[in-house]
């Protein structure tokens, strides 16, 4: 479907709870001006909208304390990009999101391109999460529209804070005809990275987003969309994940594997009721003894155990062992991410094999 007709089936039913900017777009002599795409900035929270006592404080903030009409009033020439229409879904540093934030999150993304409402969304959260907010997104969006996540390493209130010129780049990138059909991306330091694959590789520096092994997909630069390569794996319209009535995730941990390890974590986790365990292991997914034997005991019992790696990039892949004691690999999903894909599998099925199939396909 081309823009046009897109904007003449859209454009009915969204509430505006801050700001509307209108601008037209440029034409050619004799006809009439395109109007800009039209895009939602969804507002989570973060560093982006954090506020410290000084200019100077860049890691001593306060995270999530400006409201969305702040961040974009913020952003010279936003615009001459998008009519923008801003939301305030939460005001959280983002180690405080929860399962519900997802969901309320990812029910209003679906409702505005459901709705026909917008051209192109762009989600403001703690960089924190941002990985695992993103990639749960690119699991349950219904849509083909551009959905961006940004944030910013440096509170608002700091010099050479980060967040403005993120903000810009990822409505440039959520209002380009581009970025359609890519999946959930995020745009952070002029870099466009698809949402499986990207991780926050840095504590405090605003180069810090990194899709180890695969690099990023793309580029923002002065204002326009550079891509150069797409991600193959499931996602957005190719899911099979839906949210529907949906209220709750299943309960999955991620336990740290390390030397001296022991099986009582693992033992917490089943008691506590978790449904899945990933484990973080050492090297490609390996586990100290004692702690591999509660997982095969976890397994015993139901629970499906993922094995992921705490190295930070390269594959888990399945070994003979893993089909005798059942336990499933994360292929290349860090533990982080592998966690939001096996709640989503446990939303559809206890099956191994179908399991297995899910951690291959997405
Ligand atoms: N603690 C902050 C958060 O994730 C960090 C950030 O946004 O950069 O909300």
């Amino acid at each position: 479907m081309t823009r046009r007709e897109t904007l003449k089936r859209g454009g009915r039913g969204l509430i505006l709870l801050a700001v509307m900017i209108f601008s037209a777009g440029s034409a050619w002599a004799g006809e009439a001006p395109l109007p800009l795409p039209r895009v939602a900035i969804l507002a989570m929270g973060g560093t982006i909208a954090g506020q410290g006592a000084s200019a100077t404080a860049t890691t001593q903030y306060t995270a999530g304390v400006l409201d969305v009409g702040a961040l974009v009033a913020s952003v010279p020439g936003l615009e001459k990009v998008a009519r923008i229409s801003a939301e305030q879904v939460a005001n959280i540093d983002s180690a405080h999101i929860t399962n519900e934030h997802l969901l309320k999150l990812a029910r209003r993304v679906n409702a505005l391109t459901a709705a026909g409402a917008v051209d192109g969304i762009v989600v403001t959260h703690g960089t924190d999460t941002l990985e695992e907010t993103a990639y749960f997104l690119n699991l349950v969006v219904e849509a083909d529209a551009p959905v961006v996540l940004t944030g910013s390493m440096r509170p608002a209130t700091a010099i050479s804070a980060d967040g403005p010129l993120n903000l810009y780049n990822a409505v440039v990138l959520a209002a380009s005809p581009q970025a359609r059909g890519q999946g959930v991306l995020v745009a952070m330091n002029e870099r466009i990275d698809a949402s499986r694959d990207v991780t926050k590789t840095h504590t405090t520096n605003v180069d810090t987003f990194r899709s180890p092994e695969f690099g990023c997909l793309g580029y923002v630069i002065d204002g326009k969309v550079h891509l150069l390569r797409a991600q193959t794996k499931r996602h957005t319209v190719r899911s099979e994940f839906r949210l529907g009535k949906l209220e709750k995730l299943p309960r999955v941990e991620v336990l740290y594997g390390h030397g001296n390890d022991s099986g009582d974590l693992v033992d917490a986790a089943v008691r506590a009721g978790a449904q899945g365990i990933v484990h973080a292991g050492v090297g490609d997914g390996g586990a100290f003894p004692a702690t591999y034997a509660a997982l095969k005991e976890a397994r015993a019992k139901g629970v499906v155990v993922v094995r992921a790696s705490r190295v930070g990039s390269g594959p888990v892949a399945p070994n003979e062992d893993d089909r005798k004691d059942g336990m499933v690999t994360s292929d290349t999903l860090n533990p982080q991410k592998a966690r939001i894909l096996l709640m989503l599998a446990l939303t559809r099925t206890t099956d191994l094999a179908e399991i297995r199939r899910i951690f291959t396909e997405y």
